[in-house]
Parts: structure tokens; sequence; C-alpha cells
């Protein structure tokens, strides 16, 4: 029996499905979030609806609880920081604080001998004419990106319009010629020690996740290489907690780092039904201090999520013993916004 309580910032479906492992362990949550509706309301013991700047609300949460993680990594860094002066925030806010970054989580990257691809720090379209070669690319907000928000094609300079504002920071890197795209999910614990879930193969449309199955098909070698490196980066962040690493397979088989999620991630959905032990269950064993258990695979998996209105056609839906779905219960449907997902066990 276990007397914890947890604290999660953020109330989306990610919170959701770690309140539900959580509850699987007897550990108690408290979820404050901004959204009066967010979904991990329905399965969290306590829920509260606040500003993340509100200090009175901040309080009462660090009050209830024993220690704090979150579903998101836009999580203004100095609020961290002041919750985790009361309880302890894990993953460390020092980690959130490169990862919410991009020039800084690139360079992080880089300073490992781990390849991303070509980048530059913009903050002005002198700056874009500067780095002309690296055309074709991605103009990237530097903070405060996800699912694609912040980002804009540019083919060449003519495309960098002259009633442009550079009224924040960018990367601009280069557009990188898919072969496939993976992201491998590490949960690191207390006691220095890992569980490295296999590299799960995603297929993204308009930037936003569409399809994630394992086994990836991809050589040994990139297999390997892509479990090295995100024990690397979890090492070297000293990372308590499930982290994600999302990866490019260019045509020439080079395996570059997209970015890092410094939280579970919407590529391990399948680890819920794919394995014993989901990268949700990991994380939260991991920042409460319990112990690993064997991580065992039970199948493989795919997952499809549903956006927007496509989730009306899957409550009408009757599913089969192998394929799980969730429905995140949010109330208001939006275009392309994370609904549910499907997990098909193969
Ligand atoms: P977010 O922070 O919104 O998840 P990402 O930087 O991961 O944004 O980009 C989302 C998706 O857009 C990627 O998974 C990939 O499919 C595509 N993408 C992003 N950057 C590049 C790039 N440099 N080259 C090719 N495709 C890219
Ligand atoms: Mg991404």
């Amino acid at each position: 029996m276990s007397y914890i309580t947890l604290g999660i910032i953020g109330s989306g479906q990610l919170g959701s499905l770690l309140c539900q492992a959580a509850k699987k362990l007897n550990i108690k949550t408290v979820v404050i979030s901004d959204d009066e509706q967010g979904p991990a309301q329905n399965y969290s013991d306590q829920f509260i609806f606040s500003k993340y700047d509100n200090k009175e609300k901040i309080k009462e949460f660090i009050d209830k609880v024993d220690l704090v993680t979150y579903e998101f990594e836009n999580i203004p860094i100095d609020i961290l920081k002041g919750i985790n002066k009361k309880k302890r925030v894990l993953p460390k806010p020092d980690i959130n604080q490169i990862i919410q970054n991009r020039k800084l989580e690139k360079s992080f990257i880089n300073d490992l001998g781990i390849k991303t691809t070509e980048w530059a720090f913009i903050q002005s379209a002198d700056d874009i004419k500067k780095n002309e070669k690296i055309l074709p690319g991605i103009l990237k907000t530097n903070t405060l990106g996800y699912d694609g928000h912040g980002q804009f094609v540019l083919n060449i300079l003519d495309d960098v319009k002259k009633d442009w504002y550079f009224t924040t920071d960018y990367i601009l890197e280069k557009k990188v010629n898919l072969k496939k795209e993976i992201s491998v999910i590490i949960t690191r614990f207390l006691n220095k020690e890992s569980y490295i879930y296999e590299p799960i193969e995603n297929i993204h449309k308009d930037q936003i996740l569409k399809h994630s199955k394992i086994p990836s098909n991809i050589n040994q070698e990139i297999f390997k290489q892509a479990q090295v490196n995100a024990k690397l980066i979890a090492e070297k962040l000293d990372y308590v907690g499930t982290m994600c690493v999302e990866y490019f397979i260019d045509q020439n088989d080079n395996l570059l780092v997209n970015e890092i999620a410094p939280r579970v991630h919407n590529s391990g959905h399948l680890t819920i039904n794919a394995f014993n032990i989901s990268q949700f269950e990991n994380h939260v064993r991991a920042v409460c201090g319990l112990n690993n258990d064997t991580v065992q695979k039970i199948s493989n998996a795919e997952m499809i999520n549903i956006l927007g209105k496509e989730i009306d056609e899957y409550r009408g839906k009757s599913f089969g013993d192998d394929e799980f779905f969730f429905d995140y219960g949010k109330k208001v449907i939006k275009d392309k916004r994370k609904m549910g997902h499907l997990t098909t066990l193969k």
C-alpha cells in the first residue's frame, strides 16, 4: 500500500493516462490545469482549475501533493522552479528549460556528438539570408511549438515575406528528405537504471502524428543506435521519468534527432496494450521512486490517432478482442484535435 499523492500539471489525454496508471499503483493524483474541461479530471482524485500563474491555486496544489510531474513541456519555467522549491518536480525543471527551447535542445544534443538536421538560430530576415544554404527548410518558433504549430516551410528566400515581423526567436532547420520517422521511449529510474522500449515507427500527416507501430521496419544498426542515443541523452540529463526521443531517418540512413519530449509521448500509447508495463506506469513508478519491474512485450501493435470529427465514426463502432479504443472524452471537437486513439495488437 502506498500513500503517495502525485501532482500532475496538465489535464489532456497524457494526464488522463498518467492518472489511470497511478490508480493501478494505488497512487493518488491531483491534477492542475488551465483547461476547465480537461479530461484528466475524470480520472484524477482531485482537480484544480487554475491559470498557472495563480499563486494561491498553485499553493493549494503544492500543499495537496508529495511530488509533481507534468504532461506537457511548455509550462513557464519560473513556475516550475517555484513549485520545485516546495515539492520535488520530476523531470527536473532544469531539463525542461533545455528541452522547451529548440536552440538549447539542439546544442545539447549536438554537444553529445549526436546528429540533428542542420539548423541555425534566427532572429531576423537577414539571419535567414545568411543561412540560405539550409533551404529548403522549416522555420520553427524557438519555444512553445507542438503538433506543427508555429512552423513555416521556406523553400526559397522569396518565401520570406517583406512584411514579416520577427517578434520572437526561431530555428531554421534543413528539410529532411524523410525515409522514415521513429521514436524511442525510455524510462529512467531514481536508482539510475533504465528501461528502453523498442523503436516505434511513426507516420505524421500535416506535422501531426497519425500512425505508430512496432516493430519498426529498420535495420539492427539503427535500432541499436537509436536506443544508445536515448540512453546517453537520459543519462546526461540525469533524467528521472519517461522521455521520448523523436528521430528522422533520411534517404541515406542517417539517424538524426528531431526533438526530445521530456514526458510520456503520443507514439508510446501502444505500450499500454503491447507491454505489461506501459510508458505511463513506468513514468509514475520512476518519479514516485518505485522499483523498475521487469518489462515484457506482449505483442506487436499499431496505433492510429483519431483526429477531429473522425471520433464520431469510432464512437459508434464495435471492436474486436485485439482492438483497444480510447476516447479521451474531450467535449469540443476541433479540426485536427487529438480526440482518441485505437491500438490494434498484431
Ligand atoms: P512538434 O514540436 O510540433 O512536434 P516537430 O518539430 O516534431 O514539431 O515536427 C512535427 C513533424 O513535422 C515531424 O515529426 C516531421 O514529420 C515534420 N518535420 C518537422 N521538421 C522537419 C524537418 N526538418 N524535415 C522534415 N520533416 C520535418
Ligand atoms: Mg515532434
